[in-house]
């Protein structure tokens, strides 16, 4: 008698691994899958052909950031303007750590919506698709850097979620690519409160303010290199900057930061 398993699952493969161990057991579960539920686009209903979660018309519709935007923090400006000599109103009083940040899109619309669905929803395998967009408008950004570094989860936080989204979307870039990943080079000391409860900059700034540090045994690797911090929204930039600080004092030569998106209106939108 053969025995039938079907995951309806996200992820398929502990069951596959199960069904070759187990002769009696048959894995019919992509194809049953398919027919009784094709796979379809979260935002629309479209029946999609390929593995994802999002149709090419709704993928479309994520308001990209392309020049000319902020060459602080990566928000986009009025056409007409250039990238060298102007800044949003947010930079133009503020510093930073780190040199610059470059977006993918602005945080709003499906581009939040699929953040949202990668962090908190847990659609982990979204990693790909955030990692083949950044690769698609920002290849030259990221090969313009000789190290990838994912910003740090604190330690609640990663057992909450299970997951550090930020380090699986830039280990996907790396793989996909010749640039050096180091996933676990930050400490993030204790447990800050989470900057999308915070209104103002200067309380996110004081929140964050000697967060994070260097592990000591990766300071060599690190010395005089082209560092991109990658992360998923930049708010305000204080996370990325104070993440850039602990950088510079393990001498490194430059810190840029990449993010999927940029959020416009008010720090707390995250
Ligand atoms: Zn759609
Ligand atoms: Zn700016």
């Amino acid at each position: 008698m053969s025995v039938i398993l079907i995951c309806i699952d996200e992820d398929v493969h502990s069951a596959r691994q199960y069904c070759k161990m187990n002769n009696s057991i048959v894995d019919i579960s992509r194809p049953l899958i398919n027919i009784l539920f094709p796979n379809r686009c979260s935002f629309c209903g479209r029946i999609l052909e390929k593995r994802s979660c999002i149709c090419r018309r709704c993928l479309s519709s994520i308001e990209l950031i392309e020049q000319p935007f902020c060459p602080g923090c990566g928000a986009p400006l009025p056409a007409g303007l250039t990238t060298d000599e102007n800044s949003c109103n947010q930079c133009r009083d503020l510093t930073f750590h780190y040199n610059k940040n470059e977006s993918l899109g602005v945080f709003n619309g499906k581009l939040r919506e699929l953040i949202h669905l990668y962090k908190f929803n847990r659609r982990r395998s979204l990693y790909r698709l955030f990692a083949e967009l950044l690769l698609k408008h920002k290849m030259q950004y990221i090969m313009d850097h000789d190290i990838l570094i994912s910003m740090p989860l604190s330690r609640s936080r990663y057992s909450e979620r299970g997951f550090n989204q930020s380090h699986l979307i830039a280990r996907e870039i790396s793989k996909r690519t010749a640039i050096t990943f180091y996933g676990n080079v930050i400490i993030r000391k204790g447990n800050a409160q989470p900057q999308s409860k915070i209104t103002t900059r200067k309380e996110r700034l004081s929140n964050v303010t000697d967060l994070f540090i260097i592990k000591r045994r990766w300071r060599e690797f690190l010395y005089k290199k082209n560092i991109l911090l990658f992360d998923d929204v930049l708010t305000t930039g204080a996370t990325a900057s104070e993440c850039a600080h602990s950088l510079f004092n393990a001498k490194v030569r430059n810190v840029d930061i990449l993010t999927l998106a940029r959020a416009l209106r008010g720090p707390s939108t995250v």
